[in-house]
């Protein structure tokens, strides 16, 4: 019988989880999406999470010992050392201690992290990170993720996970954020915040393609209809994404003086659709608000790895934690 041992990564995301299973080698063997509503309650979707781990795990046939272990990236910040989600506004979960309660049901070790921690270190490992000392990760979307990876390791606090670069104050006294402070960067520059502008420039008659394509419902303004008003020629749209892009920008230039990244990887659906424009505005402004020393030493990259980053970060992660990396 072969020893080798497998590694499986989940993505949980608010609306759709995403799990993989990867050879020790971190080849992709087997992966399988389910949806994920917060409404349903914490219960009904650890029942879905643990089914779909299950069935995961049996569609690829290998025998559940040569399972090494989980990994789990959640949206919200998590207790490093206990594997318990401190926080999941879209889940609509507080203090849950996801990894005992996955233990107990998966007979596998579980380690849980930040969805976007996961990501940054899937890109440093198997994206565009090569070999750096610091690798940031951005990215923009229904609130704005950041990461680190320094030396090799997710940058945490002792006890939590941190790196909220959606919550760096972008405007003293501005929009009121999820969070319930006002003026973060989110509030400001993430696709929720374009689309609110966006639906409001088409109401005004400013985006005769957005609102043919879309109409002034926040629902349909999704990244790829954005990127298509732009594209037929909606100036108003893309100025107003442009300056989203340029605060984004700003942040990473703050960090860039702060912690002189080699590696800025930007992700998710917007930069997807958008990316020549994220790219332009997020270099134009780390060039002119960093120290000119720092600013021309760091590279500025669209992410490689899409959806499959923080699965294979996950993954990674916990095989590392392992002992295994
Ligand atoms: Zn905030």
């Amino acid at each position: 019988m072969s020893k080798t041992t497998y590694w499986l990564g989940v993505d949980l995301g608010g609306t759709k989880m995403l799990a993989a299973l990867f050879t020790g080698k971190f080849k992709l063997l087997v992966e399988r999406k389910e949806k994920t509503s917060g409404q349903d309650g914490a219960k009904a979707v650890i029942a879905r999470l643990q089914q779909l781990i299950a069935d995961t795990v049996a569609e690829a046939g290998i025998p559940e010992k040569q399972l090494g272990g989980i990994g789990l990236g959640v949206p919200g910040p998590v207790n490093v050392q206990t594997g318990a989600v401190i926080s999941a506004p879209n889940l609509g979960w507080h203090n849950l201690p996801l990894q005992k309660i996955l233990e107990r049901s998966c007979h596998s070790p579980v380690r849980v992290f930040n969805d976007v921690d996961a990501g940054t270190y899937g890109e440093f490992r198997f994206g565009t990170g090569e070999q750096a000392r610091c690798v940031i990760g951005l990215f923009p979307g229904t609130g704005i993720g950041g990461g680190c990876v320094y030396d090799g390791k997710i940058f945490t606090g002792r006890e939590n996970s941190c790196f909220e670069i959606g919550h760096m104050l972008a405007v003293p006294e501005g929009r009121l954020c999820g969070c319930g402070r006002h003026g973060c960067l989110e509030a400001h520059a993430s696709r929720l915040a374009i689309a609110a502008d966006s639906a409001a420039a088409a109401y005004r008659g400013q985006a005769p393609a957005l609102l043919k394509l879309a109409g002034t419902d926040l629902r349909e303004l999704k990244s790829r209809t954005l990127a298509k008003s732009i594209a037929a020629g909606d100036r108003a749209i893309e100025d107003i994404v442009r300056r989203a892009a340029r605060q984004l920008g700003v942040a990473a230039a703050s960090i860039v003086n702060l912690i002189a990244p080699d590696i800025i990887v930007l992700g998710g659906g917007l930069v997807e659709a958008l990316e020549k424009l994220y790219l332009e505005e997020v270099r134009a402004a780390v060039m002119s608000h960093a120290m000119p020393l720092l600013a021309d030493r760091v590279k500025i990259r669209a992410a490689q790895l899409g959806d499959h980053a923080s699965v294979l970060g996950a993954a990674a992660l916990v095989a590392e934690a392992r002992g295994k990396p």
